[in-house]
């Protein structure tokens, strides 16, 4: 029988979430449901000092916005110390871990020696206990912290499904802090308990979470032969692990807040559409054929773990906005309507009639990468217009001035539709002997405030008629 499939996503809330963990929760997500099988959400506040509140708040609005759902969580590690305790005296009295009573002062002293002799600095296994070895004495009020007992011999090996086999050596890796007192910060953590360090809480909640596979950054390979070292001293059975690479920015250097959002809600206030971003985020580390564009419900039944790619991929806006724009046009009308009605209400216009929006909508979203763009264009039936001087001077010119009056006239008493007004805009230009591109962006210009619009009899009926009547005035 094989086991149901049991993917995780564990992010720490000392921020927003990140898109290379928005990523990793997604081929997490999409691995589980590709395989009938469950995604978890665990919250990795341990870092007391830097987890906060908003930002599990934002973790969460990040993964609802994705449509990331998941079956069980979010768990929270610090609701959970008692059973971080309870595992660590339970490998305390197996062996495989120890208390360490030296103080960090005591450990610098430690590392200088070491590197004075040109050794790689490590912990000395000093209150490690081995047969017939005499431990120091216990000092008076020193806290211990609770290290494990690594293997001192043989390797660690494990068959990642993104980077393949790799193998260190136990050599390298020295007995690491698994549950240290709690930092002043944390006064409602009594010291004593103590907090677990994240190699630890991370191998005690997937074994007790059941999770059959970990996908995670690549930054954590390191860590991974320390958690393998956990999970086989407890005697639990090893999740598979695949870590994929960073993301770069379009610099080539690894995308971080200093070059540009780096955060999933910035895309969503700049007006990109989920599933634009799930599509970016999925092409971005992993391939189904040449495919660019494809639905969620198509990658949950391609994603099967291969064709993840081993080395970093890179952050391109173009390709972003492209796919985004791809999603707009096939977007809904009545969606999009209420995405602008959100981004007019950030810069203070309310707008009410959802219908209108749609209509407006319907006209510009061809020309539009994101709902920001699409609210830039919609702005103009709400608020006045600043047309620039050179607009003005290049299509406002004596020669059409009487045309625009002219028709200013015809559109106060026509039928408030597309085919009247455009009946009288050719009625006007035979009356003045002028052709559409010398009137047509002329009225652009004045109403619009720019020289350029989807079809000008469709775009003016967007408007109220005073509005229009209101712009062309006295030109
Ligand atoms: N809290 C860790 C992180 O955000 C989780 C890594 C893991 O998935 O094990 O990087």
């Amino acid at each position: 029988m094989t086991k149901t499939v049991r993917t995780r996503i564990a992010p720490s809330p000392t921020g927003f979430l990140h898109l290379g963990t928005a990523r990793t929760a997604l081929y997490s997500w999409a691995y589980a449901r590709h395989h009938g099988g469950q995604f978890m959400l665990r919250i990795e506040d341990t870092d007391v000092a830097r987890s906060t509140q908003d930002s599990v708040q934002q973790i969460l609005d990040s993964m609802l916005w994705l449509g990331l759902d998941y079956d069980e969580g979010p768990v929270y590690q610090m609701q959970r110390l008692a059973r971080y305790h309870a595992v660590a005296e339970q490998m305390i009295a197996a062996g495989t871990a120890y208390r360490c009573y030296a103080t960090p002062e005591e450990l610098d002293a430690m590392r200088e020696a070491q590197r004075a002799r040109g050794e790689k600095t490590h912990y000395d296994g000093r209150w490690r206990p081995a047969p017939g070895k005499q431990l120091p004495p216990v000092p008076a009020g020193v806290q211990p912290v609770v290290r494990l007992a690594n293997p001192a011999h043989g390797h660690v090996h494990w068959d990642d499904l993104v980077k393949g086999p790799i193998t260190i050596s136990n050599d390298e890796i020295d007995d690491l802090i698994i549950l240290r007192p709690a930092p002043e910060s944390a006064p409602e953590v009594a010291p004593a308990l103590g907090i677990p360090t994240y190699n630890f809480a991370v191998v005690v909640d997937d074994w007790d979470m059941r999770i059959t596979h970990v996908f995670r950054g690549d930054e954590h390979i390191n860590n991974t032969p320390w958690q393998i070292n956990i999970f086989r001293a407890l005697g639990a059975p090893l999740p598979q692990f695949g870590h994929c690479p960073i993301i770069l920015g379009d610099d080539g250097l690894k995308l971080s807040k200093r070059r540009g959002a780096v955060s999933v809600t910035a895309y969503q206030d700049a007006g990109y559409l989920p599933e634009a971003m799930l599509n970016y985020l999925a092409r971005l580390g992993w391939s189904h054929g040449d495919d660019e564009l494809f639905s969620v419900e198509q990658m949950v039944q391609w994603f099967d773990g291969s064709h993840l790619a081993k080395s970093p991929a890179q952050w391109d806006p173009a390709k972003l906005a492209w796919v985004n724009a791809h999603y707009i046009k096939a977007a809904a009308d009545s969606r999009l309507a209420g995405l602008v009605q959100g981004q007019l209400a950030t810069r203070g216009v309310v707008v009410d009639d959802l219908g209108l929006l749609a209509r407006a909508s319907a006209l510009f979203k061809e020309r539009c990468s994101t709902v920001v763009e699409l609210t830039d264009w919609t702005e103009m039936l709400f608020v006045p217009v600043g047309p620039s001087a050179d607009d003005l001077a290049t299509h406002v010119t004596d020669a059409v001035r009487p045309a625009l009056q002219a028709l200013r006239d015809k559109l106060a008493a026509v039928d408030w539709d597309k085919a009247c007004i455009a009946a009288a805009m050719k009625e006007t230009l035979a009356a003045h002997r002028l052709k559409m591109p010398q009137l047509a962006p002329a009225v652009r210009v004045l109403v619009c405030g720019r020289a350029q619009t989807p079809s000008i009899d469709a775009v003016l009926t967007l408007f109220p008629r005073h509005t229009v009547l209101e712009r062309l005035q006295g030109v």
